[in-house]
Order: C-alpha cells, then sequence, then structure tokens
C-alpha cells in the first residue's frame, strides 16, 4: 500500500478551488521522490500495483457477494494521459463478469436529443460490479466548454457562467442521487504534462504500430490547451466532494499513475466495509439436509453417458 499520508496529496479538498499548477505532473521529480530514487520508486510502484490488483480481486469478489453496493470509477484527462493503459493495468485480475467499461465519445444525433446525463445513467454500474467511465459526464463540462458549438441543438449559442454553473449542480446531484443509493464514486483527473504529452505524440507518430493511435484531431485540440485546463480547474473545484471525491493522479510516468489509481480505488472499497452475506439458520439447515441427501445417495450409476 502506498502510505496513505503521502497519497493526501493526490485529493482534492472539497469546496477548495483547484489550481492545477499546485499538482505535480511528474511525482518522481518531487523532493521526497528524489530521496528514493527513480529505479527504487518504479520497482516499489510495480509492487504496489501487483498487490492493489490481487486485493481489488478479492474486494470485488467480496462487493459481488454482498450485493450493498456499486463502484464508479470516472476517468478524465487530456489525450495521451493513459487512460486505456490505466483501466489495463489496473483492472486486469478482476472477474471480467463483475467488472464494466464504458468509453464515452462524441455524442450521437439520439443521445444530443436528451438531457446530457442521460447516456451515462444508462450505463452506470449495477449493485455488485464495478464500473468505469473512460470519459464521462465530464466532458459536458470540458470538451464542450472549450466547443460551446458542440453543445447540440436546444442549447445556448454562446453559454454564459449560469449555464455551466447549474451544469455543474445538475452533477453534483446525480452523483449525491447515486452515492445515496449505494454507488461508491471515485473520480480521477490523469494529469499529465504538455511536455509529455508532446512526447506520446511523437511516439504515436513515430512507431509503426502505435500510428493507429494517433488522430488529427488530437493536434488541434493541444491548441486549446490552456482552456481545457481551465475547464479542469473550475469543473473538479465545482464537483469534489466527500462522498465524490477528486483524485489529480501525476501521470507523466505511467507507473506512478497505475499504482495509486489502483490503491486508491481498492482502499475505497476496502473502506466500505463489506461483508460476505451471513447465512441464515433456516438456510443452514436446508444445507445440511442437501448435504446428506447427495451423500447418501445410491444412483450415482444412473448416468447413461458411458
Ligand atoms: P484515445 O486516448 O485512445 O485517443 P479517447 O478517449 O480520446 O481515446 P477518441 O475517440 O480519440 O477517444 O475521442 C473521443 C472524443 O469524444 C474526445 O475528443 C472527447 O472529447 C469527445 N467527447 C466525449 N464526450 C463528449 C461530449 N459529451 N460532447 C462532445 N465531445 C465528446
Ligand atoms: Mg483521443
Amino acid at each position: 500500500m502506498i502510505n496513505p499520508k503521502l497519497l493526501r496529496q493526490f485529493a482534492v479538498e472539497p469546496g477548495s478551488e483547484v489550481s492545477l499548477k499546485d499538482y505535480v505532473t511528474d511525482w518522481t521529480e518531487t523532493d521526497e521522490a528524489k530521496e528514493l530514487g527513480k529505479d527504487v520508486i518504479k520497482e516499489r510502484a510495480a509492487e504496489i500495483l501487483a498487490e492493489s490488483r490481487k486485493q481489488l480481486s478479492e474486494a470485488q469478489e467480496l462487493l459481488y457477494a454482498s450485493d450493498t453496493h456499486s463502484v464508479l470509477i470516472v476517468l478524465q484527462a487530456m489525450d495521451a494521459a493513459g487512460k486505456d493503459g490505466t483501466i489495463r493495468h489496473v483492472m486486469s485480475g478482476v472477474n471480467p463478469q463483475g467488472c464494466q467499461v464504458f468509453s464515452f465519445k462524441k455524442p450521437s444525433a439520439e443521445e444530443l436529443d436528451h438531457n446530457f446525463l442521460w447516456r451515462y445513467m444508462k450505463s452506470l454500474p449495477e449493485r455488485g460490479r464495478i464500473g468505469i467511465f473512460n470519459r464521462s459526464y465530464y466532458e459536458d463540462v470540458l470538451v464542450v466548454k472549450v466547443h460551446p458549438e458542440w453543445l447540440g441543438p436546444g442549447s445556448p449559442a454562446k453559454p454564459d457562467k449560469s449555464f455551466w454553473e447549474k451544469r455543474y449542480e445538475d452533477i453534483n446531484n446525480f452523483e449525491k442521487h447515486l452515492s445515496r443509493n449505494g454507488t461508491l464514486i471515485l473520480k480521477f483527473f490523469l494529469h499529465v504534462s504538455k511536455k509529455e504529452q508532446k512526447k506520446r505524440f511523437l511516439e504515436r507518430l513515430t512507431n509503426p504500430e502505435k500510428h493507429w493511435k494517433f488522430s488529427e484531431a488530437d493536434l488541434e485540440e493541444r491548441e486549446h490547451w490552456k482552456s481545457y485546463r481551465k475547464a479542469f480547474e473550475d469543473a473538479i473545484s465545482a464537483t469534489c466532494t466527500k462522498k465524490s471525491p477528486w483524485w489529480i493522479v501525476p501521470a507523466d510516468r505511467k507507473y506512478v499513475a497505475r499504482a495509486i489509481v489502483a490503491d486508491v480505488i481498492v482502499t475505497a472499497i476496502q473502506d466500505l466495509g463489506l461483508k460476505y452475506p451471513k447465512v441464515s439458520d433456516e438456510k443452514l439447515a436446508r444445507l445440511a439436509e442437501a448435504r446428506a441427501k447427495l451423500e447418501g445417495g445410491k444412483n450415482d450409476d444412473d448416468d447413461e453417458t458411458p
């Protein structure tokens, strides 16, 4: 496990005014990390990830058995921050039946004809399951805040401050509703630097096996870096609550980001204090009966297959 004190620096304080420059993108560059050295950190991060995966698999089983809660993990980031890789690495040990991933792209015409939360509402995890939103309803206060022309029919051409404030309020109410109904919500912003994004785009442009990952739109959006940053700061500040917290995860080093995300998820599920359902005395008696019947069975040879 990561030292909880160390982890706290990535947790956003509910109600605080977030300034992304206060959060590191490369944790290995901090004084505390420099003392340890990059190799030690990389090794330790791998151990934490492996340990967390095992614990997550156990926690997921318990989540399924107790059938009282669901978990919603929201992942947001600038392009190439590592959302896909984080999902792949963190969830790799979890029973696929207990976990679902939804990736949200540009909304369809049908989706735009509904309220902005509609398509997300339909994709929420049911009780006992972990649901991952790879992008989410936060896009509706991020990408469209940078590009209001993508808001869709029925929206104002030039949305003002109160338009966005109402959306934050809608999101807060939506999350409150989910949380009251047994959903544990964890929101991660993978915080990558502009320099690191450039490196990753160049890798996509240079390595033939990564060409497919590059989209010209990525470069266009990079031009709006500052506006995205501001949109993220506003959205995170307005929607970080005790029940539905944001984590700003340093993402310039993939192994650091993955270890942090995995650790936060495991700890939060463990903190729910779930228990395997207790079997009633009546059911126990029936189980004993069934066992006696099975053990005393005389017709084991009835099977007609040779
Ligand atoms: P990758 O990291 O592999 O590029 P991605 O999540 O960026 O994955 P893409 O298909 O490249 O996936 O991009 C999805 C696009 O859909 C993003 O540019 C995102 O901003 C956009 N999008 C998502 N939700 C909305 C929304 N509600 N309104 C407008 N655009 C949206
Ligand atoms: Mg993309």
